[in-house]
């Protein structure tokens, strides 16, 4: 340190003329007149603190872990901020569509954050919380059944358009498992068309996940036969 020309920034005499660049045109300045006159002149420049920070910073450069931290913080917040926009572009969709199928304005789907998976690790592909009004589906599933209509083929997002259409039957007043996959296999013909899709694209849809999917579901949810009989009892399918 004791090379250095100034050996310790923060001790800086305050009237040190050390950048004139910096100065504020307000400063004080030699005054010839004065001089002239056999007076004494005192030459005080007030740095601003703008300016001192700077001067601070170009001999103290900032340590690399201090800029990648910045960085970091920076990118996980443009991040963040995508992410909300991406999640609550498809929760209007699923909302949209399961208000149209059930003519309720005050149900919603809410599309699970990333946030929402560190608070919470349920693994199921949606739930609900019953009185709330609100279907809580993850954002994958949110995904794939915003984009089933124009890939029919795709087995993660047929079965999210079910499980969209099995969470409105849960808001509908169903408790019962096996019901509201038996109510929600009668109701996607309606989910298909409120996402864009043909009803008899939702029919088809139906009968794929009666016959292939349902029966691999826990006992519980088990609904053999249900589209060989009439509709069940339901506020969706009256
Ligand atoms: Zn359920």
């Amino acid at each position: 340190m004791a090379d250095h020309p100034f050996p310790n920034q923060s001790e800086l005499p305050r009237s040190l003329d050390l950048n004139q660049p910096f100065d504020s045109p307000d400063d004080p300045v030699d005054d010839p007149a004065a001089q002239d006159a056999g007076q004494t002149v005192t030459t005080t420049v007030r740095h601003s603190k703008r300016s001192d920070r700077l001067l601070r910073e170009h001999m103290n450069p900032r340590n690399v872990a201090e800029i990648w931290l910045k960085r970091l913080i920076v990118f996980l917040v443009v991040a963040a901020i995508a992410h909300e926009i991406f999640a609550s572009y498809y929760d209007r969709k699923m909302t949209n569509a399961i208000r149209e199928v059930s003519g309720q304005q005050e149900i919603e789907v809410h599309c699970r954050r990333v946030w929402d998976e560190v608070l919470d690790f349920r693994v199921k592909p949606g739930f609900v919380w019953f009185g709330s009004g609100v279907a809580n589906l993850q954002l994958n599933v949110c995904r794939d059944a915003a984009g089933w209509s124009s890939d029919q083929e795709d087995e993660d997002k047929r079965v999210a358009v079910m499980v969209l259409t099995h969470e409105l039957a849960h808001l509908a007043g169903h408790h019962n498992e096996s019901l509201t996959e038996c109510v929600a296999m009668w109701t996607v013909p309606r989910t298909a068309a409120a996402l864009g899709a043909r009803p008899e694209d939702g029919a088809s849809l139906a009968i794929w996940y009666s016959a292939n999917y349902n029966p691999r579901l826990p006992a519980a949810y088990y609904a053999p036969g249900c589209l060989d009989r009439s509709p069940p009892d339901s506020p969706l399918l009256r």
